[in-house]
């Protein structure tokens, strides 16, 4: 038995079978074969060996054509180890008697003999565990052929293992079989970590190396509670987990009580708390938690999970069922926000340094006038089917805002002419999640009906910390002093005008802070679905002068640390059931 430790995205426990993703992305499908194709399987597997080291001696003799003899040796090691009988009968071994398939027992030994390279004390053998890899990957290559499958499509129940996941290779996973996952890097604001929220997967990312440590089919627990991750687990760690995640389904089943019933603070003030959502099939947990309407319409997967572009009417279908299923509740659709880590699987590379900071969001729609009329053409003739708000993200100046207005005046003025209906009076929002933006909010506010703060990218550009990055994911932060500044602000400015301000950033789903922000005035949430039922709770259990005094005394202090300390203190207060 293992324990990592890793930074928890997505709450949850799962256990199941391991499923290593490679750098490539591909899987080892099956563990077993049937005794009577054990002969036939060896056969596989010497084809493969041939096949590799047909590949390993056409690189050494290119190599040592034009580099010289001493760099075509690599090539000449990797031969001798392909072909050492002791690793022949090892893997040969287990496919006779464990009836192993080829894959697996390829995968099991050669990764067995990379970790004691690893273990050893000198830098130049632990490089070589690089070789055993590569030439695990080479047999794998030639054993699977066209049977290389992505992550896309899993057929059993599996824990996925991979050193990173893209937002999108997490958004085409299978529910059905996908229980969770696990990634050595990836940080806590990342779009991969929100997607697996909306797919209500367990994960943990950011554990750092240790691919090399599991094979496929070993029994992974996954503890997006804590972040944990245990490999090969005893029986005794099972059964505790299988306990916890039980006790867990029992405090949910509390909580469903108050699906039903508004959020409404112990003093009579009603707050408005709405869901985020990213696939239209997440409307509906969204309704059974009596959600006030969806806050937050993270369009962009519409692209991410389709070949090609998607058309006007694709786009209207997916906005169509959100808002019929809202029933007239509030349906905010907030415009493609791609770029950064949201990029289709298909998107050629780019060599942009800082993709965070450079052609992402309304930057590149606005780079790209058809794709984004397209889009505003099917938001505005979805506003005539209920209650639609229209957001943009990412606005940075006011001239910005001021050309997205244009163009959104255009569209309308197009439709106008063709006859087509839509709401005329449709509200537009912009997301405060540049500081600039939150600087100025003043001045925009005279501009727009409504606000929507988003905290993921606000933390990550007022403290210079990328969201996704692991190495510095302890400073990324939404507890701050400089953050909670920003924030405040903004929803004082907002409020004094009397324009609806909300949160939609994954702060405003964390109850550590519900009782600071309604402190700080807030009264929209908009939050992952998860998460509405247990915000209901801690709103419906404090009044609004504790937290006036809870936000008046974190802003006295310096230390995001001591400020998540207090937060969690009081909040323990308030509502023991709900903190550990
Ligand atoms: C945010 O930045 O807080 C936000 C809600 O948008 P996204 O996470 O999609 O960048
Ligand atoms: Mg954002």
């Amino acid at each position: 038995m293992q324990t990592l430790q890793g930074i928890a995205v997505s709450p949850g426990v799962a256990i199941g079978e391991a499923l290593v993703v490679d750098n490539e992305g591909f899987r080892i499908p099956q563990r077993f074969v049937a005794r009577d194709a054990v002969q036939s399987e060896i056969r596989r597997l010497t084809e493969a060996i041939a096949g590799a080291d047909k590949e390993i001696a056409a690189n050494r003799d290119t190599v040592t054509k034009q580099l010289g003899k001493h760099y075509g040796a690599i090539f000449g090691a990797h031969l001798k180890m392909l072909h050492d009988a002791r690793l022949r009968r090892e893997i040969e071994g287990m496919i006779r008697q464990k009836h192993y398939s080829p894959e697996y027992a390829v995968s099991r030994t050669m990764r067995r003999y990379a970790k004691v390279f690893q273990s050893l004390d000198n830098a130049f053998m632990k490089e070589r565990s690089q070789d055993i890899f590569d030439i695990e990957k080479r047999l794998l290559k030639h054993l699977l052929r066209d049977r290389r499958e992505g992550v896309g499509q899993l057929t059993s129940p599996v824990v996925l293992l991979a050193h990173n996941l893209t937002p999108s290779e997490t958004a085409n996973l299978n529910r059905r079989y996908a229980l969770g996952f696990v990634t050595e890097a990836g940080g806590p604001g990342s779009h991969t970590a929100i997607v697996a929220e909306a797919m209500r997967l367990p994960a943990v990312v950011a554990t750092g190396p240790f691919l090399t440590d599991v094979s496929g089919g070993d029994l992974v627990i996954i503890d997006g509670n804590l972040g944990r991750v245990i490999l090969q687990p005893d029986e005794e760690t099972v059964a505790k987990y299988r306990y916890e995640a039980e006790e867990h389904r029992g405090v949910e089943a509390r909580l469903k009580s108050l699906a039903n019933k508004p959020a409404v603070t112990s003093d009579g003030v009603r707050v408005q708390l709405c869901g985020n959502i990213e696939f239209p099939y997440e409307v509906e947990q969204c309704q059974a938690e009596g959600a006030d309407g969806i806050g937050l319409y993270r369009t962009e997967f519409l692209y991410l999970n389709a070949k090609k572009e998607p058309t006007e009417s694709t786009h209207y279908t997916a906005y169509k069922k959100v808002v019929l299923a809202m029933k007239g509740k509030p349906v905010c659709i907030r415009t493609l926000d791609l770029g950064a880590d949201k990029l289709s699987d298909d998107a050629p590379a780019s060599d942009e340094k800082n993709p965070v900071l450079g052609l992402r969001s309304i930057r590149l729609t606005l780079r790209n006038v058809p794709l984004f009329r397209t889009q505003l053409r099917a938001i505005l003739r979805a506003s005539d089917l209920g209650n639609v708000q229209i957001l943009f993200p990412l606005i940075t100046t006011l001239r910005e805002l001021r050309q997205v207005k244009m163009l959104l005046s255009d569209v309308m003025e197009d439709l106008e002419e063709s006859n087509i209906k839509f709401d005329r009076n449709i509200k537009i929002g912009i997301m405060a999640e540049v500081p600039a933006t939150a600087l100025m909010l003043e001045r925009f506010l005279d501009e727009v009906d409504f606000v929507s703060i988003g905290t993921n990218d606000l933390i990550q550009y007022t403290l210079a910390v990328d969201r996704s990055n692991k190495d510095v994911a302890p400073m990324y932060t939404a507890s701050e002093p400089a953050v909670l500044r920003l924030i405040r602000s903004s929803i004082q400015a907002s409020n004094k005008v009397s324009k609806p301000v909300n949160i939609c950033g994954q702060m405003s789903g964390n109850i550590l802070y519900t009782m600071l922000l309604l402190g700080f005035g807030l009264r929209h949430f908009s939050v992952p679905p998860a998460s509405i039922l247990e915000i209901k709770k801690v709103i419906s259990s404090v009044h609004i002068k504790q937290c006036q005094r809870v936000a008046r005394r974190v802003m006295t202090m310096e230390h995001a640390q001591d400020i998540r300390n207090y937060l969690k203190e009081e909040l323990r207060k308030q509502v023991p059931e709900l903190v550990p």
